[in-house]
């Protein structure tokens, strides 16, 4: 990469295995399932998360729109976090494209959804209400910083859903960065959904691509959905031949990044216009703020940074993400430290 690029995990470009991978992948028309890589990805996908099949998608919004699509229908209820990426960022489309209906709860600081809230969101058969078919977190929780979402919550969620026949649904777009924060194996940690979305395109490198896992008769409907939204791609496998790679190896270096975001959290708390926890920083997301007088906005920071070829992104006049991943090195972390105090001298 030419530059060092904090502002998302999704601007890393392919590895150059990637690349190769792609040049070399056997290909066949993937509508008539004819694709052996994406069949490959497809069933790798399912066999890693525990689920019995999977999906290749073109984004991690499309793997929403079609997994909550293949969940609920018009006039239907999914109950989801007020700060979730499907509630905020995604142009409204399971209202837009699918006619459901978004019941919001609060996302709390650990980026979980108070169980009571989810409990008491969950209609009781009565005409007057849309009918709850739906509750779907988020893990990890990027509008908080980043936050893996526990086995234990995710079970406890789980519970409730069974215990009213409404199905879970996880915006795992950051899922294996979670498993790898939490130390437990993916496929424990989604046990109690019975839909996963994850994107094989943000720290895991794949320049496109979703995967949607969850049972056979559920995947089979939300093919006819991806079909339905224009998402059936033919030799695809050029593709999913980069997503195998994602899946089978980038899956196991996440460590990497997730130390990588404490040591530039560590350093940045040593500056003293900059506030910050860095102990919430437990994958690749690093959520800071100027100090008020800080005498320069995260806009003008983000001008001066870029004359030392680091690029990020402010969120406001205050605040910055930065997020690590494949292509921001270790030894990166002095460079940003000291370009950042030179700026803010
Ligand atoms: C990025 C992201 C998505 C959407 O993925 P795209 O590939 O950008 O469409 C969905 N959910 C979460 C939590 C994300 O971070």
């Amino acid at each position: 990469m030419d530059r060092i690029d904090l502002r998302s995990d999704t601007v890393s470009w392919p590895t150059p295995e990637m690349r190769q991978a792609m040049a070399d992948a056997v290909v066949g028309d993937d509508v008539y399932g004819e694709d052996p890589t994406v069949n490959r990805l497809e069933q790798e996908s399912a066999r890693r998360l525990g689920k019995e099949a999977g999906l290749f998608l073109a984004s991690g919004t499309m793997g929403n729109l079609v997994g909550v699509l293949a969940h609920c229908g018009r006039g239907d209820e999914v109950i989801l976090g007020d700060r979730a990426h499907t509630f905020v960022y995604e142009a409204g489309g399971i209202a837009a494209l699918g006619s459901v209906h978004p019941h919001t709860v609060p996302v709390q600081p650990d980026g979980t959804l108070p169980l009571d809230a989810i409990r008491s969101a969950i209609r009781p058969d009565n005409l007057h209400f849309p009918r709850t078919r739906l509750i779907a977190l988020e893990n990890t929780q990027g509008t908080v910083g980043g936050i893996p979402i526990s086995k234990e919550y995710t079970d406890a969620v789980g519970a409730i859903a069974a215990e009213h026949d409404v199905a879970l649904h996880i915006d795992g777009a950051r899922i294996f960065n979670a498993a790898v924060a939490l130390n437990c194996d993916v496929a424990d940690l989604v046990a109690a959904a019975d839909s996963v979305q994850f994107c094989l395109s943000k720290g895991l490198c794949a320049p496109i691509g979703s995967m949607l896992v969850g049972s056979q008769a559920y995947i089979d409907n939300a093919r006819r959905v991806r079909k339905l939204v224009g998402g059936a791609m033919r030799q695809v496998g050029i593709v999913a031949a980069a997503g195998l790679i994602a899946l089978e190896k980038m899956t196991l270096r996440l460590g990497e990044d997730h130390a990588t975001a404490r040591r530039l959290a560590e350093g940045l708390a040593q500056i003293p216009q900059i506030e910050i926890e860095p102990e919430r920083v437990q994958t690749n997301m690093i959520f800071f703020a100027l100090r008020e007088n800080a005498g320069i906005t995260a806009p003008e920071l983000t001008e001066r940074l870029k004359q030392h070829n680091i690029w990020t992104r402010a969120g406001d006049e205050r605040h910055f993400r930065f997020v690590t991943h494949y292509w921001i090195q270790p030894e990166h972390v002095d460079i940003v430290i000291n370009a950042m105090r030179k700026e803010l001298m």
